[in-house]
């Protein structure tokens, strides 16, 4: 079976440094980024199983664990998600072409020219950033596409190891030998976890399970009252879900009723997603129907004037064995499409003159998009959004 040693490239050295010698202060979002990270591969297990059935095993639960040993001083986070195959590791975990961490890098150039590094201390690293608590991480994992497992470890020092080994389930575990030292000792502990999960990972949709209990809500975030909500909940759900280190600028819950039923939360991000002006960047949002995660990036829900506008829609109507290629076509996403577009023009109209230092805010950062949206189709969209223009 195959077995190498290779090394970081030079800016994922540098990233690891910093990781390493953390000079950040909110270690503890480590867990939030393995969390979320394991909940993506579950997405993208189901995903694929739309149209590749036999890569699913319907009998077994997706989920998430968390296993703590003290004696070992280990903490485990499994899934049961998509896995990687051995070039998949080396791809996306040797290197840091990921958004997370490439965000962080570009970021941290700013920050060095100013002299400001307090900036470090609200990103979210990705993967990465579990070696702030860990001296060595071990990752095992299966994609369903091989019929070899992979075994990386590393200490986060220049290199790592990457071999074959054999392993059975799809899915994958990460497994952090924490610091030796008391504050880190701390992650192992339940109460501590308890706590982190339902600060950071609570409306994860997944089940995050500890001893057979499921530690996150069992309902998921656009079914719970809206009286029951506060803005935290909103900002963790979307950091914990839409690759963002930042709090959003604004959200929105819609709750629509009638002829056409569809639940969405939208978020507006603080600042522009860090890829928004490149060509890989993908508008849309999650697709769910009846609280099953149909695709990402659904972009039939939104106009390209709103790209940048990050949530999810939920309906009862889709069927959930769905292709692509159908839901392009289905009129049910082209009524909930043109009705949020509605909702959303109208919720920007009241911030405009509810809370005008916000809108201003918006208009600052997202205002060249509605003037886009204005002159784009041969104007045919200027009616609508007239009123938003700020001169
Ligand atoms: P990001 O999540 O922003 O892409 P990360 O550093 O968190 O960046 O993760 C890097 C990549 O490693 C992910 O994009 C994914 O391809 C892969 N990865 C990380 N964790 C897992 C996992 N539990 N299962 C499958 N793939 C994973
Ligand atoms: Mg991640």
């Amino acid at each position: 079976m195959k077995k190498e040693t290779k090394v970081f490239q030079a800016e994922t050295k540098e990233l690891l440094n910093l990781m390493v010698h953390s000079i950040y202060t909110h270690k503890e979002i480590f867990l939030r980024e393995l969390i979320s990270n394991a909940s993506d591969a579950i997405d993208k297990l189901k995903f694929k199983a739309l149209t590749d059935t036999h890569i699913l095993d319907s009998s077994k639960e997706l989920s998430i664990s968390i296993l703590p040993d003290t004696n070992s001083r280990t903490l485990t986070i499994k899934d049961t998600g998509i896995g990687m195959t051995f070039d998949e590791v080396v791809e996306n975990i040797g290197t840091i072409a990921k958004s997370g961490s490439k965000a962080f890098l570009n970021s941290l150039e700013e920050a060095k020219k100013n002299g400001d590094l307090n900036i470090i201390g609200q990103f979210g690293v990705g993967f990465y950033s579990a070696f702030m608590v860990a001296d060595k991480i071990i990752l095992e994992t299966k994609s369903p596409y091989s019929d070899k497992g992979v075994r990386w470890i590393s200490a986060g020092e220049g290199s790592y190891d990457i071999e074959e080994i054999d392993k059975a389930e799809i899915g994958t575990s990460i497994i952090l030998h924490i610091k030796d030292n008391d504050e880190d000792k701390e992650f192992l502990n339940e109460h501590k976890f308890r706590a982190l999960i339902k600060k950071y990972s609570d409306y994860v949709k997944y089940p995050i399970l500890f001893k057979e209990e499921r530690l996150n809500s069992t309902k998921p975030i656009w079914k719970t009252p809206k009286n029951e909500l506060k803005d935290e909940d909103y900002n963790e759900f979307y950091k914990s879900n839409f690759h963002d280190w930042q709090d959003p600028l604004l959200h929105f819950n819609f709750n629509i009723q009638g002829s056409l039923e569809y639940n969405a939360i939208l978020f507006v991000p603080a600042t522009p997603p860090y890829d928004l002006y490149t060509r890989e960047y993908k508008r849309g949002l999650q697709l769910y129907t009846k609280n099953v995660f149909i695709m990402d990036k659904c972009e039939e829900l939104i106009p390209q004037y709103f790209n940048f506008i990050k949530g999810l829609v939920d309906t009862d109507d889709l069927s959930l064995n769905i292709s692509r290629e159908i839901l392009q076509k289905t009129q049910q996403l082209k009524n909930i499409s043109k009705n949020l577009e509605k909702k959303i023009i109208s919720e920007f109209e009241k911030l405009m003159s509810n809370d005008r230092d916000k809108y201003i805010k918006f208009w600052e950062t997202f205002g060249k998009h509605i003037k886009f949206g204005i002159h784009e189709n041969f104007g045919l969209n200027k009616e609508k959004l007239q009123n938003l223009l700020m001169f």
